[in-house]
């Protein structure tokens, strides 16, 4: 792997240990050109498995922008979308599968918009689960007040995971040296 900061073609790892519960493994670079020190992530490419069977890398920044559109005229800032992205990507990495159905994706999203904003609650879910009637909505509403003390979406069972091949990539996480 090339040196973050001379792209020296060859660094030394000095030391590796596993990260977040065993989903990831960090290791500690020199480089021997520079000696400046770096920390690499290694971790399971997420993919996303769309209805259509098309399979695409999972992506935080699509999350956060699907997020967004349902948060339009609402006090939620850039900050709590961020977080939300993260808590939804942490949420994912930790079933441990490399593949997740886009459905998984929605699903992972309800519970982090709903302690954050109702309104863009009910807008993301209306179109993730596909509402057809005001009834659904009263439904949902009904369902947001019974859980009101300790706010616990309803999500619909989840279906078994596929196997799926473990790739991995490297992921430079520049760090003071
Ligand atoms: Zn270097």
């Amino acid at each position: 792997m090339h040196c973050p900061f001379c792209r020296h073609d060859d660094t030394k790892v000095s030391d590796s240990r596993v990260a977040d519960d065993g989903t990831a493994i960090r290791r500690r670079r020199l480089c021997p050109a520079c000696e400046r020190k770096f920390t690499t992530v290694e971790q399971v490419v997420l993919t996303v498995v769309k209805r259509s069977g098309v399979v695409e890398p999972f992506s935080r920044e699509k999350v956060i922008s699907g997020v967004r559109k349902a948060c339009q005229g609402r006090p939620v800032s850039e900050a709590q979308l961020a977080a939300l992205g993260q808590q939804v990507e942490d949420q994912l990495r930790a079933s441990g599968k490399a593949e997740i159905a886009s459905d998984q994706v929605g699903i992972a999203i309800l519970g982090p918009l709903a302690s954050l904003d109702s309104i863009a609650y009910l807008r993301f879910a209306s179109v993730y689960k596909n509402y057809e009637s005001v009834d659904d909505f009263i439904t949902e509403i009904k369902a947001m007040r019974r859980n009101a003390d300790s706010f616990d979406v309803a999500v619909p069972a989840t279906p078994e995971p596929r196997k799926a091949a473990v790739g991995s990539a490297q992921q430079p996480l520049i760090s003071t040296p």
